[in-house]
């Protein structure tokens, strides 16, 4: 399973208030790794980095926690 864009954006509030499980978490970070313009949005709400500081020990694919983070121009010491 994989997320649409469209499925990204539904998510977006819980995944800035944090309220979004970990599955979700994974599906979004999954969908953010390949979808610039997703990310780009993320990023201008500037929720994936607070996400990240209050979830460091979310358990994401390395590659795709480093190209999240690669785009947001955030550490990966998250
Ligand atoms: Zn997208």
């Amino acid at each position: 399973m994989s997320l649409t864009c469209d499925d990204l954006d539904t998510m977006l509030p819980e995944f800035l208030d944090g309220s979004i499980t970990a599955d979700e978490a994974t599906l979004a970070a999954e969908h953010l790794a390949t979808c610039e313009e997703c990310t780009a949005e993320l990023n201008e709400l500037e929720g994936v980095t607070k996400l990240y500081r209050e979830h460091g020990t979310m358990h994401l694919p390395d590659e795709s926690r480093k190209r999240i983070a690669g785009s947001l121009g955030i550490s990966e010491e998250l």
